[in-house]
């Protein structure tokens, strides 16, 4: 039987990509799965063809950069069903570009989805898990919360937040019966990297930069892989995953050889812009 059966799990961006696959798979395996995205009617689309087929999904429309909101869909869980066992706090954005060409806005809008909003759910949860005495919060990072990368500077900076957040608070949980696991994905086929916002340039540009391509060709899977990774490893209750593996090899070259793995970074960061302004000007 699988250690998710009635299980109480809250997946937030379990619209598309990840969170989709994950609420799927968690679900499949008997857990009730509360499918929170902030866009509603594609989340309750997908949530229609799972109760078809039988599966204990509810959508809930939530922005996570909401704190009262994102409170409240916590304690409604945990009044309904009598607990909340699994917070994955999935919900995220990248809007790309160099720094010099996006603007602030665009920079704190990402900064607030994906470190606000995770923030919120994490001190919520974790509140009611240790008055619980058990429960397990799953934050996202990324293989970028370890890895410095160009043309994301913000993603970058709030997944290594994420990355740090979670590390400090597994180690005050200690004895609480909560545990955290900081989920690292590499370079997974969802619509974050094919349809997010790009500013002065475009995603197949991006895509076929010399950097992403040589991330693809060694850490490319797809969502449902991904999601499956990402459940070995709660099952696992790992404290960091990187999923694909490969990623935990980048993250152990560049703690070996920074400024090296920086520089190289730049020289191919370089070439790509070069080759960027040869496609423009066509
Ligand atoms: P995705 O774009 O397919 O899905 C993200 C979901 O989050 C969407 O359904 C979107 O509507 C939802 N969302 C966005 N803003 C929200 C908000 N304010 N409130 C609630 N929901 C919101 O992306 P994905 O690739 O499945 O990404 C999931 C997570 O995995 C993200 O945190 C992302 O940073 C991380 N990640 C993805 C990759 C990758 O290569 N795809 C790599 C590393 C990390």
């Amino acid at each position: 039987m699988s250690i998710f059966k009635d299980k109480i799990c809250i997946v937030t961006g379990g619209a598309s990509g990840i969170g989709l696959n994950l609420s799927k798979q968690l679900a499949g395996h008997g857990a009730h799965v509360i499918m929170a995205d902030i866009n509603f009617e594609q989340v309750e689309k997908a949530t229609e063809a799972l109760l078809k087929n039988g599966l204990k999904v509810k959508a809930v429309k939530l922005d996570v950069t909401d704190k009262f909101a994102f409170k409240k869909i916590i304690e409604d869980t945990a009044a309904e069903y009598g607990k909340l066992d699994y917070l994955f706090n999935n919900a995220g954005i990248v809007i790309i570009g160099e720094v010099r060409d996006i603007n602030l806005d665009h920079m704190t809008r990402v900064l607030d989805v994906n470190l606000n909003g995770l923030l919120y759910g994490t001190y919520h949860a974790y509140h009611l898990m240790v008055k619980q005495g058990s429960g397990h919060i799953i934050n996202l990072s990324s293989v970028e919360g370890v890895l410095p990368f160009p043309l994301t500077a913000s993603y970058v900076g709030t997944k290594h937040a994420v990355f740090g957040l979670t590390e400090s608070l597994w180690v005050e949980a200690a004895g609480t019966g909560v545990d955290l696991t900081i989920i690292c994905p590499g370079y997974i086929r969802t619509p974050l990297l094919t349809d997010s916002e790009t500013v002065n340039t475009t995603s197949e540009n991006v895509l076929s930069s010399y950097l992403a391509i040589l991330f693809e060709k060694l850490s490319a899977i797809t969502p449902d892989v991904c999601a499956k990774l990402i459940l070995k490893a709660v099952i696992k209750k790992k404290t960091i995953a990187f999923v694909p593996k490969i990623g935990r090899l980048f993250w152990w070259n560049y703690r070996i050889w920074p400024m090296g793995y920086l520089r190289m970074l730049r020289f191919f960061h370089r070439l790509d812009r070069k080759r960027l302004k040869k496609l423009q000007k066509r």
